[in-house]
């Protein structure tokens, strides 16, 4: 604990108190995988300047810490905002990629990918260590890679327009300590020469040509089933701006209604105001009848969708097909989600390509019930 106390500059009895109220957790399973850690912990909630999912480790003798990724505000009336927020300001619009948020760091002498919340993930550290060149953290020690995790085979987010396998793209380069970003130009130099794969950068505009760009911007990303931009100051000294496509929307709004009672309320009214305000700033009269059809449909497709499949098989899942290289690796990342969420796996053995392969099976049990009872005459 007297490691972590020093990372945070607090005292040793302020972090054993931060222990003692959950709120200081313990963020992996000892394993020989994790070779180089000795100790390591996790923020459940912002505390003083350190953010949620901040992660600190020790390594002989060494700490590390790794600052939780901050939060990306949202717009939903582009002009107003773009005005208001990046006056004076050159700004890179970046695709916003659909996957999970990890920070990859070099912990003594291997590479640790660390997710949102703050836990060392196995299974994307096994990915991370066979796609990221270290090299990169021998020339930028301090700093760590913030990338999305995207793909089918994902263990959270499964989408298949990123392709099969688990990839990594880059968004951010951020000082472990002080959670400082590098400029966006640096970024690119940097993920050009060590060969990172990078959320795509669509280019840079002062804040008078930045509103018809991103329109443009945003209405192919529709088409192409993509998620959204995410706008940021070149010199990343101000806050990053997020908005999203109404295919996104949608596509969120028809797995919210498949599980129509696990997923919280917010969740649904937040994508069906997004909805609105979008049809407020960017519709014709044509293209809003067809915003009209496209929310209904997520929805009632959605709800179908979940009424079908118990109907047939008795219950709700999501399922992911993951693949490891190790056996123990896998055996390690069973532990890890049995720890934090209601799951079965089916070890699948190996495939032609020689890899352990695993399913996972994530209940929707709620929803499951709530159906059953419907259908055979309950009341809501
Ligand atoms: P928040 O950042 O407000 O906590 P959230 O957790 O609900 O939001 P999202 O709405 O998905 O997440 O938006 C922010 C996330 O988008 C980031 O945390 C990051 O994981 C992801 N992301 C994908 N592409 C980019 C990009 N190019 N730049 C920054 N973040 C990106
Ligand atoms: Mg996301």
């Amino acid at each position: 604990m007297k490691f972590v106390a020093e990372a945070l500059s607090l005292s040793e009895p302020a972090a054993k108190r931060l222990h003692r109220r959950g709120i200081l957790k313990s963020a992996f399973i000892p394993h020989p995988f994790f070779s180089d850690i000795d100790e390591a912990y996790l923020l459940e909630k912002k505390f003083g300047k350190y953010e949620e999912g901040t992660f600190i480790a020790s390594s002989h003798n060494r700490s590390y810490i790794a600052r939780g990724f901050p939060k990306i505000k949202r717009t939903l009336v582009l002009e107003e905002c773009i005005k208001k927020h990046f006056k004076g300001c050159d700004v890179a619009v970046e695709e916003k990629i659909n996957g999970y948020n990890v920070r990859i760091l070099k912990i003594g002498e291997n590479i640790y990918a660390v997710t949102r919340r703050g836990y060392i993930c196995p299974y994307t550290t096994e990915r991370a260590r066979e796609l990221i060149n270290k090299e990169f953290f021998n020339d930028f020690p301090d700093y760590m890679l913030c990338c999305e995790a995207a793909g089918l085979e994902s263990p959270h987010v499964q989408k298949e327009i990123y392709g099969k396998r688990l990839e990594f793209y880059l968004f951010d380069i951020r000082n472990t300590r002080t959670n400082e970003a590098l400029s966006v130009e640096k970024k690119i130099k940097i993920a050009e020469e060590y060969n990172l794969r990078l959320a795509e950068v669509f280019g840079f505009w002062c804040c008078e040509e930045l509103l018809s760009n991103v329109i443009k911007i945003i209405k192919r990303l529709n088409r192409e089933g993509r998620e959204g931009i995410v706008m940021k100051d070149i010199n990343m000294k101000r806050l990053s701006v997020k908005y999203t496509t109404s295919y996104c929307n949608c596509s969120d709004l028809n797995y919210a209604f498949r599980y129509f009672n696990d997923i919280g309320r917010d969740f649904m009214l937040t994508r069906a105001v997004r909805e609105g305000f979008q049809s407020y700033e960017i519709d014709s009269e044509e293209t809003r009848k067809e915003r009209y059809l496209r929310i209904g449909k997520a929805i009632v497709d959605g709800i179908l969708s979940s009424i079908d499949n118990v109907i047939e098989e008795g219950k709700l899942y999501e399922r992911s097909k993951l693949r490891f290289r190790n056996k123990e690796v896998m055996e390690l990342f069973i532990k890890h989600m049995k720890k934090l969420a209601r799951v079965n796996f089916e070890y699948l053995g190996l495939d032609n390509e020689g890899y352990h392969v695993l399913f996972m099976e994530k209940q929707v049990i709620s929803t499951a019930d709530r159906i059953k009872n419907l259908i055979s005459g309950g009341f809501w």
